[in-house]
């Protein structure tokens, strides 16, 4: 099997309540909260509240409605954080980590949201 979801990984016991968040945002689909430690003054993660992965199984298997929820709280966030440049804000960056090259620390799709400073480089020289 492709994907093969642990669900005893730590934002599926968030999900299920079993753990504490700090939640920016909830849909029927989707569920962001704070970073538990924040690599900028804005790091928010943003989840779909199904059983998926990574980000290819996500947009491999999860239905429409799913996609376009997790897609408009993404884009909500930022604009409610202030970060849209085309709204006056300084910009963001959105990271999706996913495997072993991707340093993926928690095997359940998320995207993180990072704003409030310079970013810096995209991607660190090797
Ligand atoms: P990944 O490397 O999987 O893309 O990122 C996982 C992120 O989850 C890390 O930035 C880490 O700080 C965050 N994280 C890990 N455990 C918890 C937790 O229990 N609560 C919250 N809010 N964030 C967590």
């Amino acid at each position: 099997m492709p994907y093969d979801y642990d669900d005893q990984n730590i934002f599926a016991k968030i999900l299920r309540g079993e753990i504490p968040n700090d939640m920016v945002m909830e849909t029927e689909h989707t569920i962001a909260f704070n970073d538990i430690g924040p690599k900028a003054p804005i790091h928010v993660l943003v989840l779909p509240k199904g059983s998926y992965v990574n980000h290819d199984h996500f947009h491999a298997e999860a239905t429409d409605a799913e996609i376009l929820d997790f897609a408009r709280v993404t884009a909500r966030i930022i604009a409610d954080k202030g970060l849209a440049p085309g709204s006056g804000g300084d910009g963001y960056r959105v990271i999706g980590n996913a495997g072993i090259d991707g340093l993926q620390e928690v095997p359940h799709y998320h995207l993180h949201i990072l704003g409030g400073r310079n970013l810096g480089a995209m991607v660190p020289s090797a």
